[in-house]
């Protein structure tokens, strides 16, 4: 059982479990999971390389409230700020972790799955940021097809349509089941053979349903090409014996999801399309936080406000949850 499970390594979700640390939870207690392969990958992957990273960025306060604080810097020295963070506060970062789905038991606990990993913890907090896109196919989606070529099932209700599903991950099988489930015809193409990225219960249940005709599965099928036909989607196949077939929907399930889609996912209450947020960025779900850009509005927020936030979060969870001490004077 962990104390702190923080969702994304960027400065909110490091400076999270920096904050923990000094609050005097040990390092063993905390743990960082983090989708990518490095930590602030917003950060690396953005910032051009000779940008100047400022402290009052978009007019925020450049006020430090917590334990980690920033000057204006370069973007390698922002970077090697947050290692250091990482590697004097002794944090446990697990890379390339996704999570597929979170649980809040009786006692208020949670048990967090991913790709990898079950994890048993008293506190969440997400630090996503606001950046996250799904992934999109390498051939061009013409534009007039954007209603009808989808990202996910939540957009438009899809019922006794003939949709074809690409992918072949958690997202894709859970996707056939929902759409066979509101009575319409299936197919679903996937590159591979074999379906090694779902979990038991979701190969399970879309082999099923292939077995009950109600999901036709096209293995080892590539797509060369999206075009219109008659305003729907004419997908090209690039295996001769599919062709060319027509679809009411095609929807993707390539990996990736945007923050609102994964929010929603753990159960966080929107108002509108902003989460609805109580004291110290606690959701609607007890015990669960979020922090960084998540917090700041649709416009996202700075680096500083990253840093506050989680110090805020901090605050509430030692005083209500966690039973630790946080107190630092303002910088
Ligand atoms: C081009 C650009 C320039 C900017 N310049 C400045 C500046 O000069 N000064 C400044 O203060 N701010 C600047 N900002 C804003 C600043 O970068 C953000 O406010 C800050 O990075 C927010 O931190 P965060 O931790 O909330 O989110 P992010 O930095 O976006 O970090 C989120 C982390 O979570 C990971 N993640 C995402 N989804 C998942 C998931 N499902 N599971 C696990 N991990 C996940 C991501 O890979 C990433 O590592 C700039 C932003 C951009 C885009």
């Amino acid at each position: 059982m962990y104390d702190l499970l923080v969702i994304g390594a960027g400065p909110a979700g490091i400076s999270m479990a920096v904050e923990a640390r000094h609050a005097g939870i040990d390092s063993s207690r905390i743990v960082v999971l983090e989708k990518a392969d490095e930590h602030s990958f917003s950060i690396k992957k953005y910032y051009p390389d000779s940008k100047l990273v400022t402290a009052n960025y978009k007019g925020f306060e450049a006020k430090c409230t917590g334990v980690m604080c920033i000057p204006d810097l370069t973007k390698h020295e922002t970077i090697s700020y947050l290692d250091k963070a990482i590697l004097q506060n002794n944090l446990k970062v697990c890379y390339n972790e996704t999570v597929w789905k979170m649980h809040q038991n009786e006692d208020k606990t949670f048990i967090v799955s991913t790709n990898k990993n079950e994890y048993h913890t008293k506190i969440v907090t997400i630090a996503i940021g606001i950046l996250g896109k799904p992934n999109k196919p390498d051939y061009k989606i013409p534009l007039n097809l954007k209603d009808r070529a989808l990202f996910d099932v939540t957009s438009v209700e899809i019922t006794n349509a003939k949709v074809l599903v690409v992918g072949g991950g958690d997202s894709a099988s859970e996707y056939c089941q929902y759409l066979a489930q509101n009575g319409n015809e299936v197919v679903l193409s996937y590159r591979k053979k074999d379906f090694t990225r779902m979990n038991d219960i979701n190969r399970d249940s879309l082999l099923e349903l292939e077995r009950e005709n109600k999901v036709k599965i096209l293995r080892e099928s590539r797509i060369a090409s999206l075009e219109e036909k008659d305003e729907k989607p004419a997908v090209k196949f690039a295996e001769e014996i599919l062709g060319e077939q027509t679809y009411d929907f095609v929807v993707y399930a390539l990996g990736g999801s945007t923050p609102e889609n994964f929010l929603k996912m753990l159960g966080i209450e929107f108002d509108g399309v902003e989460p609805v947020l109580k004291e110290h960025y606690e959701t609607s779900v007890q015990g669960l936080f979020l922090t960084g850009d998540l917090t700041a509005g649709p416009k996202g927020g700075s680096i500083i406000w990253a840093f506050n936030s989680a110090n805020a979060a901090m605050k509430k969870i030692c005083r209500d949850y966690l039973n630790c001490k946080i107190d630092i004077e303002e910088k």
